[in-house]
């Protein structure tokens, strides 16, 4: 069935594929491995080297919702994005052959859920995937359009302009709703799922018969009010615990205080090469013990068993991205 097509399409999407001449010379009609040149190391198919050049850039994930009559449609997209904030625009990439294209329209509103990092389920479903258990949705009504209840971020727009995007429709939106909660997102890289790891503690999970004696290798600093006891970019070279005072760790889109008992520093210590990822600021006189890498590894080298927790740490820290 051919798809209904917003009225800003001056030209049927479908010729334009077929005769992207209507376009100008700037689309050309090549096939792939013509037109798309592969840099050194990629062979095979173009089309899946582009593919999976295209999945290096990490997204979230969002079910797309519009009304349809009675009936609520809803699907998966992680081409989403923001386009500006006065006027609140919002844009939206819809394979041609997708339900979804079809339903929208100039005026038409569509809901935006961004999922959470265990909605992994109703991305599958709302993707089509099939699987034994996907969860069911639950919708909610705001502005006349569905929205996935639980999501962490939702969004209601009206569709103000479409355009051409070769085997795909863009869809420009203007926002009238928007709300977020708490939460992590669901990421999408690489074709695959990936979380934000909830936890950046490491040592702080070692039971205390075999963290106690790493720590007792640290040498007590003192700390004025605002001082930088860890500055971004610079190498990680030691693990700090915190006995008196607390501490902002702040890096752009972060920041948490850290007191008394806690642990700063915990990756960076066992991955110094790639420097901190944050800085670390003194919130009121500070008295911390800091161990150096050097202390640490000669204290995980004296007890393997200390070595092997850690290893399990890790482990399970790997299983919570995987
Ligand atoms: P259908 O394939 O008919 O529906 C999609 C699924 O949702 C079906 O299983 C259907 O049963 C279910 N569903 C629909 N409505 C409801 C409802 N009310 N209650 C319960 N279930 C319902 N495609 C794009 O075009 N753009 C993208 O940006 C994009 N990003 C993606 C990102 C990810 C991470 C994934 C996994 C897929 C993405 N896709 C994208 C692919 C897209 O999700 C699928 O092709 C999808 O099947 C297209 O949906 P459709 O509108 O054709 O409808």
């Amino acid at each position: 069935m051919e798809a209904s097509k917003p009225p800003e399409f001056a030209i049927d999407v479908s010729d334009a594929i077929s005769a992207p001449e209507a376009f100008g010379a700037s689309f050309d009609a090549a096939p792939l491995a013509e037109a798309l040149e592969l840099g050194e190391g990629l062979e095979g198919d173009p089309a899946v080297a582009f593919r999976r050049t295209l999945g290096m850039f990490a997204t979230g994930v969002t079910v797309l919702t519009t009304r349809a009559g009675e009936q609520v449609h809803g699907m998966t997209a992680n081409a989403f994005m923001s386009v500006s904030l006065r006027p609140p625009l919002v844009l939206i990439s819809i394979d041609r052959r997708a339900k979804m294209g079809a339903l929208l329209h100039e005026g038409t509103h569509f809901g935006v859920s961004v999922l959470e990092a265990k909605q992994t389920g109703l991305s599958d479903r709302f993707a089509g995937r099939v699987a034994d258990e996907l969860p069911e949705a639950t919708f909610e009504i705001v502005h006349e359009t569905p929205l996935v209840e639980g999501a962490l971020a939702h969004l209601v727009a009206r569709v103000v302009r479409s355009y051409w995007g070769g085997d795909h429709s863009l869809f420009l939106g203007q926002v009238e709703f928007a709300r977020y909660g708490e939460g992590r997102p669901l990421l999408f890289h690489g074709g695959r799922y990936e979380r934000l790891i909830e936890d950046p503690r490491v040592f702080s999970l070692l039971p205390r018969e075999l963290l106690d004696p790493i720590l007792a290798l640290g040498e007590e600093r003192t700390y004025a009010e605002g001082e930088l006891v860890m500055r971004r970019g610079e190498e990680g070279c030691d693990l700090l615990l915190i006995v008196e005072g607390s501490v902002r760790i702040e890096r752009p889109g972060f920041s948490m205080e850290r007191g008394a008992g806690e642990l700063v520093g915990e990756i960076e210590v066992l991955d110094p090469g790639e420097g901190r990822t944050a800085d670390v600021e003194a919130l009121e006189p500070l008295r911390a013990i800091t161990v150096t890498r050097e202390r640490l590894l000669s204290a995980l080298e004296a007890d393997p068993r200390a070595a092997v927790a850690l290893i399990e740490v890790l482990a399970s820290r790997f299983r919570e991205t995987a």
